[in-house]
Protein backbone atom coordinates (compact mmCIF):
# COMPACT_ATOMS: atom_id res chain seq x y z
CA UNK A 1 0.00 0.00 0.00
CA UNK A 2 1.26 3.52 -0.43
CA UNK A 3 2.26 5.11 2.78
CA UNK A 4 0.90 8.16 3.62
CA UNK A 5 3.98 9.72 4.06
CA UNK A 6 7.32 8.70 1.99
CA UNK A 7 10.65 10.05 2.36
CA UNK A 8 13.84 8.33 0.30
CA UNK A 9 17.18 9.32 1.01
CA UNK A 10 16.08 13.01 1.15
CA UNK A 11 18.98 15.70 1.06
CA UNK A 12 18.67 19.19 2.12
CA UNK A 13 20.97 22.49 2.49
CA UNK A 14 20.82 25.91 3.69
CA UNK A 15 22.22 27.91 1.79
CA UNK A 16 25.64 26.39 1.25
CA UNK A 17 25.24 24.24 4.57
CA UNK A 18 24.31 20.44 4.11
CA UNK A 19 21.75 19.61 6.73
CA UNK A 20 20.11 16.21 5.30
CA UNK A 21 22.57 13.48 4.10
CA UNK A 22 19.84 11.25 3.49
CA UNK A 23 16.85 10.86 5.35
CA UNK A 24 14.53 8.23 4.99
CA UNK A 25 10.86 7.64 6.32
CA UNK A 26 7.83 5.74 5.93
CA UNK A 27 4.42 6.73 7.90
CA UNK A 28 1.09 5.10 6.63
CA UNK A 29 -2.34 5.77 7.07
CA UNK A 30 -3.43 5.82 10.62
CA UNK A 31 0.26 5.44 12.08
CA UNK A 32 1.60 7.61 15.13
CA UNK A 33 5.78 8.14 13.64
CA UNK A 34 8.19 9.17 16.22
CA UNK A 35 11.12 10.94 14.96
CA UNK A 36 13.90 10.96 17.37
CA UNK A 37 17.29 12.15 17.69
CA UNK A 38 19.61 14.34 19.44
CA UNK A 39 19.98 18.22 19.44
CA UNK A 40 20.82 19.42 15.73
CA UNK A 41 20.10 16.02 14.06
CA UNK A 42 17.76 17.17 11.34
CA UNK A 43 14.39 16.45 12.77
CA UNK A 44 12.87 20.11 11.98
CA UNK A 45 14.71 19.92 8.91
CA UNK A 46 12.81 17.15 7.90
CA UNK A 47 9.37 18.72 8.54
CA UNK A 48 10.76 22.08 6.76
CA UNK A 49 11.02 20.08 3.62
CA UNK A 50 7.85 17.71 4.42
CA UNK A 51 6.06 21.40 4.21
CA UNK A 52 8.30 22.46 2.07
CA UNK A 53 9.45 25.59 4.06
CA UNK A 54 12.77 24.20 2.29
CA UNK A 55 13.64 22.63 -0.77
CA UNK A 56 15.14 19.15 -0.55
CA UNK A 57 18.00 19.14 -3.41
CA UNK A 58 17.88 14.82 -3.47
CA UNK A 59 15.56 11.89 -2.86
CA UNK A 60 12.02 11.89 -2.96
CA UNK A 61 9.07 13.28 -0.71
CA UNK A 62 5.95 12.04 -1.26
CA UNK A 63 2.72 12.49 0.40
CA UNK A 64 -0.69 10.67 -0.71
CA UNK A 65 1.95 9.39 -3.53
CA UNK A 66 1.94 12.91 -4.87
CA UNK A 67 5.57 13.86 -5.34
CA UNK A 68 6.24 17.32 -3.74
CA UNK A 69 9.46 18.04 -4.85
CA UNK A 70 8.18 21.43 -6.83
CA UNK A 71 4.97 21.94 -4.91
CA UNK A 72 4.39 25.39 -2.63
CA UNK A 73 4.07 24.82 1.08
CA UNK A 74 0.63 26.85 0.84
CA UNK A 75 -0.57 24.08 -1.27
CA UNK A 76 1.15 21.35 1.02
CA UNK A 77 -0.74 22.53 3.52
CA UNK A 78 -4.15 21.99 1.12
CA UNK A 79 -3.30 19.02 0.59
CA UNK A 80 -3.92 17.84 4.28
CA UNK A 81 -0.59 18.74 6.29
CA UNK A 82 -1.10 20.52 9.87
CA UNK A 83 1.93 21.03 11.58
CA UNK A 84 2.21 22.22 15.01
CA UNK A 85 5.56 24.08 14.54
CA UNK A 86 8.68 24.34 17.32
CA UNK A 87 7.46 27.09 19.95
CA UNK A 88 3.75 27.26 19.06
CA UNK A 89 3.15 30.22 17.39
CA UNK A 90 -0.45 31.14 17.94
CA UNK A 91 -1.81 34.14 16.68
CA UNK A 92 -1.21 36.22 19.83
CA UNK A 93 -3.26 39.10 19.41
CA UNK A 94 -6.13 37.18 18.49
CA UNK A 95 -8.58 35.34 20.12
CA UNK A 96 -8.48 31.68 21.30
CA UNK A 97 -12.10 31.08 19.14
CA UNK A 98 -10.52 33.42 16.42
CA UNK A 99 -7.24 31.56 16.40
CA UNK A 100 -9.48 28.61 15.81
CA UNK A 101 -11.94 29.62 13.42
CA UNK A 102 -9.40 31.20 10.67
CA UNK A 103 -7.79 27.87 10.58
CA UNK A 104 -10.91 25.98 9.95
CA UNK A 105 -11.58 23.96 6.88
CA UNK A 106 -14.60 21.38 6.08
CA UNK A 107 -14.30 17.93 7.95
CA UNK A 108 -15.47 16.03 11.50
CA UNK A 109 -12.78 18.62 13.24
CA UNK A 110 -14.42 21.32 14.46
CA UNK A 111 -14.52 23.87 17.93
CA UNK A 112 -16.52 21.88 19.98
CA UNK A 113 -14.72 18.50 19.27
CA UNK A 114 -11.22 20.55 19.60
CA UNK A 115 -13.14 21.85 23.35
CA UNK A 116 -14.20 18.46 23.55
CA UNK A 117 -10.52 17.10 23.55
CA UNK A 118 -8.78 20.00 25.50
CA UNK A 119 -11.64 21.29 27.98
CA UNK A 120 -9.38 24.22 29.12
CA UNK A 121 -9.53 25.95 25.52
CA UNK A 122 -13.47 26.04 26.47
CA UNK A 123 -12.98 28.59 29.27
CA UNK A 124 -10.54 30.58 27.41
CA UNK A 125 -12.02 31.39 23.89
CA UNK A 126 -12.75 35.37 23.78
CA UNK A 127 -9.06 35.61 25.55
CA UNK A 128 -6.14 36.87 22.87
CA UNK A 129 -3.96 33.83 22.78
CA UNK A 130 -0.77 35.76 23.72
CA UNK A 131 -2.36 35.58 27.85
CA UNK A 132 -2.19 31.67 27.34
CA UNK A 133 0.07 29.75 29.45
CA UNK A 134 2.54 27.48 27.42
CA UNK A 135 0.21 24.64 27.77
CA UNK A 136 -2.22 25.75 26.69
CA UNK A 137 -0.87 27.45 23.79
CA UNK A 138 0.48 23.90 22.73
CA UNK A 139 -3.33 23.27 22.93
CA UNK A 140 -4.48 25.49 20.93
CA UNK A 141 -1.76 25.26 18.72
CA UNK A 142 -2.91 21.66 18.11
CA UNK A 143 -6.62 22.82 17.96
CA UNK A 144 -5.49 25.28 15.15
CA UNK A 145 -3.86 22.36 13.39
CA UNK A 146 -6.66 19.65 13.22
CA UNK A 147 -9.19 22.98 12.64
CA UNK A 148 -7.76 22.33 9.20
CA UNK A 149 -8.95 18.80 9.21
CA UNK A 150 -5.62 17.36 8.09
CA UNK A 151 -4.84 13.55 6.98
CA UNK A 152 -1.44 14.34 8.84
CA UNK A 153 -0.90 15.69 11.86
CA UNK A 154 2.72 17.12 12.72
CA UNK A 155 3.94 17.90 15.75
CA UNK A 156 7.54 19.05 16.68
CA UNK A 157 8.47 19.08 19.92
CA UNK A 158 5.08 18.18 21.42
CA UNK A 159 5.47 18.82 25.01
CA UNK A 160 8.95 21.34 25.04
CA UNK A 161 9.38 23.39 28.45
CA UNK A 162 6.06 22.31 30.02
CA UNK A 163 5.61 21.16 33.03
CA UNK A 164 5.03 17.57 33.64
CA UNK A 165 1.60 17.47 34.63
CA UNK A 166 0.86 20.21 31.31
CA UNK A 167 2.62 17.18 29.56
CA UNK A 168 0.45 14.69 30.50
CA UNK A 169 -2.56 16.78 29.08
CA UNK A 170 -0.88 17.08 25.70
CA UNK A 171 -0.17 13.23 25.24
CA UNK A 172 -3.85 12.20 26.54
CA UNK A 173 -5.14 14.65 23.96
CA UNK A 174 -2.55 13.32 21.56
CA UNK A 175 -3.87 9.54 22.88
CA UNK A 176 -7.15 10.24 21.72
CA UNK A 177 -6.39 11.53 18.19
CA UNK A 178 -4.30 7.93 17.77
CA UNK A 179 -7.77 6.56 18.94
CA UNK A 180 -9.18 8.20 16.59
CA UNK A 181 -6.82 7.27 13.61
CA UNK A 182 -5.51 10.05 13.07
CA UNK A 183 -2.24 9.91 11.26
CA UNK A 184 0.61 11.42 13.45
CA UNK A 185 4.41 12.18 13.03
CA UNK A 186 5.36 13.48 15.96
CA UNK A 187 9.03 14.80 17.67
CA UNK A 188 9.89 14.88 21.45
CA UNK A 189 12.14 14.51 23.57
CA UNK A 190 10.48 11.95 25.64
CA UNK A 191 11.36 8.23 24.77
CA UNK A 192 9.06 6.92 27.48
CA UNK A 193 6.54 8.93 26.29
CA UNK A 194 6.89 8.54 22.72
CA UNK A 195 7.01 4.90 23.30
CA UNK A 196 3.56 4.59 25.18
CA UNK A 197 2.17 6.41 22.32
CA UNK A 198 3.83 5.93 19.04
CA UNK A 199 3.82 2.42 16.55
CA UNK A 200 7.21 2.90 15.40
CA UNK A 201 10.55 5.62 14.93
CA UNK A 202 12.67 6.59 12.90
CA UNK A 203 16.17 8.04 14.51
CA UNK A 204 18.13 10.41 13.11
CA UNK A 205 21.99 11.06 13.31
CA UNK A 206 23.44 14.44 11.33
CA UNK A 207 20.68 14.39 9.30
CA UNK A 208 20.55 10.50 8.04
CA UNK A 209 18.35 8.11 9.35
CA UNK A 210 20.22 5.50 11.42
CA UNK A 211 17.38 3.23 12.75
CA UNK A 212 14.02 2.82 11.98
CA UNK A 213 12.08 -0.05 13.68
CA UNK A 214 9.45 -0.83 16.19
CA UNK A 215 9.84 0.20 20.00
CA UNK A 216 9.93 -3.07 21.26
CA UNK A 217 13.38 -3.64 19.45
CA UNK A 218 14.16 -0.20 20.30
CA UNK A 219 17.16 -1.62 22.39
CA UNK A 220 18.67 0.06 25.72
CA UNK A 221 21.96 0.00 23.69
CA UNK A 222 20.36 1.42 20.32
CA UNK A 223 18.90 4.35 22.51
CA UNK A 224 22.28 4.93 24.10
CA UNK A 225 24.24 5.14 20.58
CA UNK A 226 21.67 7.35 19.13
CA UNK A 227 19.77 9.07 21.52
CA UNK A 228 22.24 9.36 24.50
CA UNK A 229 19.39 8.04 27.16
P1 LIG B 1 16.59 20.24 17.93
O1 LIG B 1 16.18 19.00 18.64
O2 LIG B 1 17.67 20.98 18.62
O3 LIG B 1 15.44 21.10 17.49
P2 LIG B 1 16.78 19.10 15.24
O4 LIG B 1 17.06 17.64 15.23
O5 LIG B 1 15.39 19.53 14.97
O6 LIG B 1 17.32 19.72 16.59
P3 LIG B 1 17.51 20.84 13.08
O7 LIG B 1 16.94 22.07 13.72
O8 LIG B 1 16.78 20.24 11.95
O9 LIG B 1 17.77 19.73 14.18
O10 LIG B 1 18.99 21.18 12.64
C1 LIG B 1 19.77 20.33 11.79
C2 LIG B 1 21.06 21.04 11.39
O11 LIG B 1 20.76 22.14 10.53
C3 LIG B 1 21.83 21.61 12.56
O12 LIG B 1 23.20 21.44 12.30
C4 LIG B 1 21.46 23.07 12.55
O13 LIG B 1 22.48 23.86 13.07
C5 LIG B 1 21.25 23.34 11.07
N1 LIG B 1 20.27 24.40 10.84
C6 LIG B 1 19.01 24.43 11.30
N2 LIG B 1 18.35 25.53 10.88
C7 LIG B 1 19.24 26.24 10.14
C8 LIG B 1 19.19 27.47 9.42
N3 LIG B 1 18.07 28.20 9.37
N4 LIG B 1 20.31 27.87 8.78
C9 LIG B 1 21.44 27.12 8.81
N5 LIG B 1 21.55 25.95 9.45
C10 LIG B 1 20.47 25.50 10.12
Amino acid sequence: MTPLLHLRDVTAFYGPVQALFGVTLNLAEGEVLALMGRNGMGKTTTIATVLRLLAHSGGEVRFAGVDLHAMPSHRVARLGIGLVPEGRRCFGPLSVAENLTVAARPGPWDMARICALFPRLQDRMAQPAKTLSGGEQQMLAIGRALMTNPRLLVLDEATEGLAPIVRQEIWAGVRHLRAAGQSILVVDKSLAELAAIADRAVILERGATVWSGNFADLTPQIANRYLGV
